[in-house]
């Protein structure tokens, strides 16, 4: 196994340079496009002076998994460096909804019928609502957020019908200890029978595998910016 964690002595550019290297050859060996997945670079637990390099590098792409967090260092980066497209990938309490609609351009983790409901009534007050991915908890574990996925080609169908949601794709977080493989193939499956094409699975320690099975969005932290505290 390739050491997954962020080598010290790289340049954080030379780390970026490395991670999309490895994601464009895992692109082309599936007969894929390296331009047609994303690198989201998932920022959480670190602070501005570790991004900023990122920034510069020229990644515009960016992850965090707590809208509080966000909301204390994003808004400056975004001033100084523009362009930042912020991708949401925890869960979301609805009381937090109305600032994370502020911050967050895509949503990762649609799980439930009440955000969704809590969405709708945010559009009607005439808020744009970001591009939108549903969690799906590919291991059914009861400790994980997202929709079984028995429950999931029925929120989806109340997301077109009932809530009239535009879903742009599905989301995993595969189980520690099994073969991510097989919960990339089986959100992948999920979402080609709903018709949905953005795929958000994969991560430092198998976003090649992720890519390889149709990944359009890998979530890679640990690997670009090192082990987290
Ligand atoms: C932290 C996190 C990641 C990044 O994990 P790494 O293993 O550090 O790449 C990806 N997705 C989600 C949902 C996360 O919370």
């Amino acid at each position: 196994m390739t050491d997954t964690n962020a080598n010290r002595n790289e340049t954080p550019k030379a780390r970026l340079a490395a991670i999309q290297g490895r994601i464009a050859r895992a692109a082309r060996e599936a007969g894929r496009k390296p331009g047609d997945v994303v690198l989201i670079a998932v920022s959480k637990t670190f602070g501005e002076e570790a991004i900023r390099p990122l920034l510069d590098a020229g990644q515009r792409v960016f992850g965090e998994n707590r809208v509080q967090e966000a909301a204390g260092k994003w808004p400056a980066l975004r001033d100084r460096y523009g362009n930042v497209e912020l991708h949401l990938i925890g869960p979301l309490q609805t009381n937090k909804l109305d600032e994370a609609l502020g911050l967050f351009d895509v949503f990762h983790t649609l799980d439930r019928p009440k955000l969704a409901e809590a969405l709708v009534k945010a559009r009607e007050k005439g808020r744009t609502l970001p591009r939108l991915f549903v969690q799906v908890n590919t291991g059914d574990e009861p400790q994980k957020a997202g929709l079984a996925p028995k429950d999931v080609d029925g929120f989806l169908m109340r997301c077109r019908d009932e809530w009239l949601l535009d879903v742009t794709g599905l989301m995993c977080i595969p189980p520690l200890g099994e073969e991510p493989a097989l919960h990339f193939a089986l959100l992948d499956k999920i979402a080609r029978r709903n018709g949905l094409s953005g795929l958000s699975m994969g991560m430092s320690g198998d976003f090649e595998t992720a890519v390889m099975l149709g990944a359009t969005h890998v979530r890679v932290g640990s690997a670009l910016f090192g082990t987290r505290p």
